[in-house]
């Protein structure tokens, strides 16, 4: 089992990569039922004007179109982040049987780093949770999306036009 989860985590972080193409969180997810994939996503919120458009909405939504059926029984989510609040809850109404993410996410994640959304016992439904595949490669993505926004945003203010900045004066 593990090495067919770092196999689909490859292909999650396909589609991850394609979200930071166009410039969004780079976060990648796949439904799968017995080993075929029912559903693709990658994060695209912005370009969507769409908050709920997660990477884990878009493969629900997909393998549910496919399926008919609202509820995904039996099926497993593989995404490249830990899954926020927001994708935990979609992910029970569709009775997603297991999920497998890749990196902690230590803002948002509903999987153990800030809440325990499929611990919780007083929610009705519980999926299997396996944390950490291939997270280093998963993280790394993450990262290196944020830190080429950040480079990108200090060359943006160096070109603004100004007054040039003056010392402060030296005390007497
Ligand atoms: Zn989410």
């Amino acid at each position: 089992m593990p090495d067919e989860d770092e196999r689909w985590m490859r292909e999650a972080l396909v589609l991850a990569r394609q979200a930071a193409d166009a410039g969004e969180v780079p976060v990648g997810a796949l439904v799968l039922q017995a080993g075929r994939v029912l559903g693709r996503g990658y994060n695209r919120p912005i370009g969507s004007h769409d908050p709920t458009a997660h990477a884990e909405v878009q493969a629900l939504r997909e393998a549910a179109n496919l399926l008919g059926n609202y509820r995904l029984p039996g099926c497993t989510l593989v995404v490249t982040l830990e899954p926020c609040a927001m994708c935990a809850g979609a992910m029970q109404h569709a009775r997603i049987a297991r999920v497998v993410f890749g990196a902690r996410d230590a803002k948002t994640g509903a999987c153990g780093s800030v809440v325990d959304l499929f611990g919780e016992p007083r929610l009705n439904h519980h999926a299997t949770v396996t944390g950490g595949v291939l997270a280093e490669e998963c993280g790394r993505l993450l990262s290196s999306f944020f830190s080429a926004k950040r480079e990108a945003a200090r060359a943006a203010i160096g070109r603004l036009p100004g007054p040039p900045v003056e010392a402060p004066d030296a005390p007497a």
